[in-house]
């Protein structure tokens, strides 16, 4: 961001004037000048990836105009925490265009603003650790997710809500004891009202992908604590979740040897990516190894 509103980032614009390439035109949309604020913000490229930005975007149509006023009049209207995700998106979008540009790899819209959103939450991570008081809690516990003794895969599972759309969802990765994502898989699904029903919707996926990939021995881990105790204990009254918690507890018998483990949130970030990847997503996917490179980059970005 530094770097763009100085006007120094080499957009086809600033190459021109350098005398470096003979046109500034944009190579993407083929639209006006490849400027800061058109590549950013204004190009057809980039309206697809702002679209899904979890804020309000009207930015100033003017090709021309000066990054770092644009940025100031969006500092007027939106959020300290709006603003760090729009700075992200810009880079995310950079990224994409270049990616784009120089090895043909095709940006697509809901990842870009997964990897921004991801970015944002390790940049958090590292600014304000004490402020996670499950990470506080449980300090004297491991704190990085650890992988599975070998011939096991752990399996973590997460689900995202969306209140006001009232939708949720669901993420799965699948890791073996090399740390090797095996497999991701997002689902979007109806909100009932319940957030720990959402979360052990999410561990029923889970055992869903695990069995269809053939997996015999499996860890799960879920950031919530209820819905493992429930599973493991079978305590609880709520009708609505123990029929969620039965499934799981039917759906476990397929397996070997499962356990299932409560895990802080900050061991969890793969599959709580994937689950906020899901909830913007309408679709249900299921990635197998290799896992393409752009769902790939959603969880490296956080490491
Ligand atoms: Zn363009």
């Amino acid at each position: 961001m530094w770097r763009a509103s100085h006007n120094l980032l080499p957009t086809a614009d600033n190459l021109w004037r350098r005398e470096i390439l003979l046109e500034p035109t944009c190579q993407i949309c083929k639209q006006g000048k490849e400027t800061t604020a058109h590549t950013l913000l204004l190009c057809k490229a980039a309206k697809k990836v702002w679209r899904y930005a979890p804020f309000e975007t009207c930015f100033p149509d003017a090709v021309n105009q000066d990054m770092l006023e644009i940025m100031v009049e969006m500092a007027k209207k939106l959020t300290k925490s709006d603003i760090e995700v729009m700075v992200a998106i810009c880079w995310t979008i950079w990224y994409g265009r270049n990616k784009f540009l120089f090895e043909g790899k095709k940006m697509e819209p809901l990842l870009t603003i997964s990897r921004a959103e991801a970015v944002v939450e390790a940049f958090r991570r590292v600014k304000q650790p004490t402020l996670d008081p499950e990470a506080k809690y449980s300090s004297k516990n491991q704190q990085v997710w650890s992988p599975p003794p070998d011939n096991t895969f752990k399996v973590n599972v997460d689900a995202a809500v969306n209140f006001d759309r009232q939708k949720a969802g669901l993420g799965v990765v699948i890791r073996d004891s090399s740390n090797k994502v095996k497999v991701a898989a997002v689902k979007s699904t109806l909100f009932t009202g319940d957030v720990q029903t959402a979360e052990a919707e999410a561990v029923e996926w889970g055992l869903v992908v695990a069995k269809s990939a053939a997996f015999q021995c499996i860890m799960v881990e879920s950031d919530c604590q209820e819905v493992v105790k429930l599973i493991n204990n079978n305590e609880g009254s709520r009708t609505e979740i123990m029929w969620v918690i039965s499934e799981i507890q039917s759906l476990s018998k397929d397996f070997q040897n499962i356990s299932y483990y409560h895990t802080p949130r900050s061991c969890n970030t793969h599959a709580h990516s994937l689950a906020k990847l899901a909830l913007r997503n309408n679709e249900t996917v299921v990635w197998l190894e290799p896992i393409p490179v752009e769902v790939e980059s959603v969880l490296s970005s956080l490491i």
